[in-house]
């Protein structure tokens, strides 16, 4: 008999889905068009079959040799295909792991874009866009990432030679760990502090040459590396670079806010909040790369769950399914529901940044700072839940789990930085926490107006709330969020009034604040999934019930996550605790039959889950054989080391 197309035990699963899969697709995509458009660039990105080639079994050259390629490949397909910078972005969601060249697209250009005068722009955006310039971001040294005020990097002005001089000392102003900076990129952006007359004038960026633009040798001065193997991303040579007396034209500053002018002077000018906003930009493509990084490990191990069979529920038939047991759908439908979750807030954090951004084009700056709070905080928050998220699917699928042929290994070290990159979650949070400080501490203190991410704050807590309804579970959610922002900025006000100062108050509260300003990230991460699912009911009204069963769960789960919280702030009783318990485990059963429909529906390729075991076909152990034939060490029937160490150790041996 020959073997179908599909595995029978996943074909089952996708008959009776509750929901139209494609309009699903539809929908998590943006709309039609949208999803026309990530087709198109599917299909001609991954019909080039090195992108699913994966690193596994390679030596670090190799693995560097086939990321270039592959970055050259797709810088290719650009010009082929005439792709802008958003279907440039789409790719690289393709593609789920860094390429040594990734941050000429995504740091290097815009921050020459943001940063530089008119000239300096038409002086190095074509030669970087045509790839002479190959450009990294290196403000993070080995001393210090979190708080760049203290960087030692430093470029003094020599007004004699009208250039600067760069330095940084050795071992913790060593520049460590920028993006492609090891043996890719020829230049730099490098964050230093400024220097006139011995004077500090502030933190500033230059655009300094490292490498031969022809020979591609380090230039003279510098001294420039890898930083050596790490957990995941591979692929990319993060770098460190020493600067001995480097010099470079003064004109090499990047000087759109500031400058410093041939008799020495330094003037700023311009308004830096331009520069604050593009920052968000990166923070909300973090949302984003944070639900795909999700809706990926959901489909792996959610199609191995459903082909995998293991054990017996009673003493007669078959094996079952390892979905069919709840536990596992507390872990895959678990992980399913966040995804979806990630995806709403994503799409409609997108449009919030985009929102605000045409505001700023007429001149009103009016949301800017509530748009970086929101940033931050989302980005903290996504990253995290996407980030456990895949461990757990990991976990989910035992010892295939470990194997780099299921896909997920690489895709958690490959997605871990995201909570540390671009801001350290905690560091983030603690931003929020400051907002939130400074607004409900004026508010309480001095009557003045909240923001709209914090109006309920000044909302009444008490009266009936629903715990069946998704406003009543918004609710729920926003009574915790409010009880934590005041009792922190009671207490901080408290440690003040008693004398502390305002660093070690603010360490002595700083686990509350970051506990606040989570449960407020909750409420805007809630906020920004109900406006999709909002905007979902008008346009696919179809999808609306399923949509409101996957969010009621994602709601129990983080009730039930923070239970402790949530009865602490009155938000909930014990007794509802116990009825959100049933209706999660009622809701997640319940779910049980779509959960293939509903990892389908993110219409995710093989080519980019590069997964043996979470296929469309479901065909995973025969896959896992065939990753096995091509493992390094398979090459030979009998290893060297046999010979050279085992051999002899049989031979000395007496017994
Ligand atoms: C894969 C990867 C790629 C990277 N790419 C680049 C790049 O291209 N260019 C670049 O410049 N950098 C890059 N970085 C560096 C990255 O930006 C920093 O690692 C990041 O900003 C965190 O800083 P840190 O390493 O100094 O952490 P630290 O600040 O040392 O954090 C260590 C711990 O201290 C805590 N901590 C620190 N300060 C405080 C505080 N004030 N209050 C409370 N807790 C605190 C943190 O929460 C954390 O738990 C990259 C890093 C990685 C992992």
């Amino acid at each position: 008999m020959t073997k179908p197309t599909i595995n029978p035990d996943l074909e089952v699963e996708r008959r009776n889905a509750s929901f139209n899969v494609s309009k699903m697709t539809e929908f998590l995509h943006g709309g039609v068009q949208q999803l026309k458009r990530v087709k198109q660039i599917k299909k001609q990105l991954l019909g080039e079959k090195i992108f699913g080639i994966t690193s596994n079994g390679k030596s670090a050259e190799e693995i560097y040799d086939l990321s270039v390629k592959k970055n050259v490949i797709l810088f290719e397909l650009v010009a082929k295909y005439n792709w802008n910078i958003d279907d440039l972005t789409i790719a690289h969601e393709l593609l789920t792991t860094g390429l040594p060249l990734s941050l000429q697209i995504m740091m290097f250009i815009p921050t020459l874009e943001r940063l530089c005068t008119d000239e300096q722009k038409q002086k190095w955006l074509p030669l970087a866009k045509s790839y002479k310039l190959l450009g990294t971001y290196a403000q993070t040294e080995l001393g210090h990432g979190t708080n760049i005020r203290d960087l030692k990097t430093r470029a003094d002005f020599d007004q004699e030679n009208n250039q600067f001089v760069l330095n940084n000392p050795f071992p913790d102003g060593i520049k460590w760990w920028p993006g492609g900076l090891g043996k890719t990129m020829n230049c730099a952006i490098v964050l230093a502090s400024l220097y006139v007359d011995n004077q500090y004038k502030g933190l500033e960026a230059f655009l300094v040459p490292i490498r031969d633009m022809e020979t591609h040798e380090p230039l003279l001065g510098v001294q420039v590396g890898d930083i050596g193997p790490k957990m995941g991303l591979l692929g990319s040579d993060n770098g460190y670079l020493i600067l001995k007396n480097v010099r470079i034209p003064r004109t090499n500053m990047l000087m759109k806010y500031s400058e410093v002018d041939r008799n020495g002077r330094y003037i700023q000018h311009g308004d830096p909040k331009a520069n604050y906003g593009a920052m968000t930009l990166l923070r909300s493509g973090f949302v984003r790369i944070s639900a795909l990084g999700l809706q990926a490990a959901a489909t792996i191990s959610g199609r191995y769950s459903c082909v995998r069979r293991q054990g017996h529920l009673d003493s007669k038939g078959e094996e079952v399914k390892v979905m069919d047991y709840v536990t596992q759908q507390y872990k895959i439908t678990g992980n399913i529901v966040n995804a979806y979750a990630l995806t709403l807030i994503s799409m409609s954090t997108a449009d919030y940044y985009h929102k605000v951004f045409q505001e700023i084009s007429v001149d009103n700056w009016t949301n800017l700072l509530e748009l970086h709070t929101i940033t931050c905080g989302l980005k903290a928050f996504c990253s995290e839940i996407s980030s456990d998220g895949i461990e757990v699917s990991r976990r989910a699928c035992g010892g295939h789990g470990y194997l780099a042929s299921s896909g997920l290994s690489n895709l958690y070290v490959d997605h871990l930085p995201v909570v540390t990159v671009e801001g350290e979650n905690t560091i983030l949070y603690l931003q929020v926490a400051r907002y939130i400080l400074k607004k409900v501490s004026s508010f309480a203190l001095k009557g003045e107006g909240l923001p709209p991410s914090l109006q309920y704050v000044s909302e009444p807590t008490n009266g009936p709330i629903s715990i069946e309804t998704l406003t009543g579970l918004c609710k729920i959610l926003q009574i915790r969020s409010s009880f934590q922002a005041k009792r922190v900025a009671e207490k901080f006000q408290n440690l003040l009034m008693s004398g502390e100062n305002q660093g070690i108050a603010w360490n002595k509260c700083s686990q509350e604040l970051v506990n606040a300003a989570k449960a407020h990230v909750e409420c805007i991460g809630a906020d920004m999934f109900m406006r999709a699912f909002q905007k979902s009911s008008t346009i696919y009204p179809d999808l609306v019930p399923m949509l409101e069963k996957l969010l009621k769960v994602y709601f129990y789960q983080r009730i039930l996550e923070g239970a402790i919280d949530y009865v602490e702030s009155g938000a909930v009783t014990i007794k509802n605790l116990d009825v959100i318990r049933e209706r999660h485990c009622e809701y997640l059963t319940s779910l049980r039959k779509d959960v293939i429909p509903l990892v389908d529906a993110f219409d995710m390729e093989d080519e980019q889950l590069k997964s043996a075991i979470g296929c469309y076909d479901g065909w995973a152990y025969d896959r896992l054989y065939n990753e096995a034939q091509i493992s390094p060490l398979n090459k030979l029937q009998v290893q060297p080391a046999f010979q050279k160490y085992i051999k002899p150790l049989q031979i000395k041996s007496k017994l």
